[in-house]
């Protein structure tokens, strides 16, 4: 069933007659969980669908219905859903043993890929997350400074721990978010991103700074993008103050390039956080850097040295299974052109959508860099060129996640009837197993979804 199979009727009833299996689970899970979710990004009105397989760039819902899947793992899976090699080294993982509480092989060689690939990757030290990764690489820059102040830029996501929290969505002012402590916010702060003069007062003023940490193409993978001068300068900054520079790589690790973000633009950071396509599809992560910071992690060195050794467990980190589908995962994307796949894919597929939007008279944009797209709903109603948009120039408008909610809800919906899942952005990314295929129905679902909220009054033509 599709929205163009029921003209009449709305989005919301169309969803509601696709999906009477996820309404059902939705309904329990609420009497369960908090709003029924384990992930905020899964809340959706009147309720979020509940899937039950997923293979390559697919995946059904419990009802049988079937979608382009967009959300990717969150991020995760740029080789798509149960790549074959990664499926059979996870159960071989898995036939050897889940967990040996002990140093295993699989390790060291995950390790090794990472240093290889990575340029800024001279030492690894392995995680269960992203939000585990940036919580080592600000306690490792603050050990080795000595310094207390944490810079972010407002809109970038680092994951939830207490540092990671205010400016996000909300709290711009940099007071602290629910059950966050003061003495905490109060050693973060906060900058707009791109914002030269912002960021020079900040250095002038602060002589305290341990650590700048930023998602390297902008907030959201590149949906409000940060211009390359802007890295190079916080690169210029950070070196001449002896500050610790932090590309959080979680989504653009091995996806951008298999390099990420640094291989591309050759600046190096002193410390970059993984996740995501690191673990393969699975839970995990890592943080790697520069040997001298991550040697406050080294009984040895620290020891020699003097430093007091930063304590850090974490049951899982590196745990076999984990460990078999991010080295398979890596091998794969050292030794073929998956990353180039991805993005070329993620230029094809804004082109067409915004040649959709030409064609229809939407003033909105869909837009992104590499293997991202985000469809911006223009709340400010202003004179934009689809293919022509600069993101750069509206960032402060998209930081303000109110802004055209409903309209982003039923673009969504719209979507999700007509075959294709994206998130709440919404926005995308893209695996190497998106084709022709994916695409037309993408494009289509697109048009459809337009059109659909044109005659629900949703957006009227310019
Ligand atoms: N940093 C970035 C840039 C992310 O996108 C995410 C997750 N979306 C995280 C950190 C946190 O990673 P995790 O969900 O594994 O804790």
């Amino acid at each position: 069933m599709s929205a163009s199979t029921l003209p009449n009727a709305t989005l919301t009833a169309t969803y509601e007659a696709m999906t009477p299996g996820s309404a059902r689970l939705a309904d329990k899970a609420r009497g369960l969980m908090p709003s029924g979710l384990s992930h905020d990004s899964r809340h959706f009105d009147p309720y979020p669908l509940y899937i039950t397989r997923a293979q390559g760039p697919v995946k059904w819902d419990v009802d049988g219905n079937k979608y382009v899947d967009y959300f990717g793992g969150h991020g995760a899976l740029i080789l798509g859903h149960n790549n074959p090699a990664v499926t059979a080294a996870v159960h071989a993982a898995l036939d050897r043993g889940t967990h040996f509480g002990a140093c295993h092989e699989l390790e060291v060689r995950w390790a090794e890929l990472i240093t290889q690939m990575i340029p800024s990757a001279e030492r690894v030290r392995f995680t269960s997350s992203g939000t585990e990764s940036t919580l080592m690489a600000l306690r490792l820059a603050r050990a080795y400074t000595g310094r207390s102040k944490l810079v972010r830029f407002r809109g970038h996501f680092h994951g939830w721990h207490d540092h990671m929290t205010s400016g996000h969505t909300n709290h711009f002012d940099g007071t602290p978010t629910a059950g966050v402590i003061r003495g905490i916010s109060d050693n973060v702060l906060l900058c707009d991103p791109n914002d030269v003069e912002g960021i020079t007062r900040i250095f002038n003023e602060h002589k305290d700074i341990a650590a700048v940490i930023l998602e390297p193409t902008g907030a959201n993978f590149g949906k409000m993008p940060i211009l390359p001068s802007y890295l190079r300068l916080l690169r210029d900054l950070t070196r001449q103050s002896d500050t610790i520079l932090i590309f959080d790589e979680v989504v653009t690790g091995f996806r951008v390039s298999p390099g990420g973000v640094q291989q591309v633009l050759g600046i190096i950071p002193d410390m970059t956080t993984l996740a995501k396509i690191v673990s393969g599809g699975l839970p995990g992560g890592a943080v790697v850097g520069r040997k001298d910071i991550l040697d406050g992690l080294d009984f040895k060195v620290t020891k020699a040295t003097g430093r007091e050794r930063i304590y850090h467990p974490g049951t899982f980190n590196a745990n076999p299974v984990t460990a078999a589908a991010g080295v398979t995962t890596l091998e794969i994307i050292a030794s073929t052109d998956v990353c180039a796949r991805a993005n070329a894919f993620g230029e094809t597929v804004r082109r067409k959508m915004n040649d959709v939007l030409v064609e229809e008279g939407v003033k909105w944009s869909v837009h992104g860099s590499y293997s991202g797209m985000h469809i911006f709903t223009n709340p400010g109603g202003d004179d934009i060129d689809p293919h022509g948009f600069d993101a750069a120039a509206y960032i402060s408008q998209m930081i303000d996640k109110t802004r055209g909610e409903g309209v982003t809800g039923q673009v969504r919906m719209g979507l999700l009837v007509n075959g294709v899942d994206m998130n709440s952005g919404p926005s995308g990314t893209i695996s190497a197993t998106h084709g022709e295929e994916e695409m037309a129905t993408t494009v289509e679902a697109f048009r459809s979804t337009i059109r659909a909220l044109k005659r629900e009054g949703a957006i009227t033509p310019a």
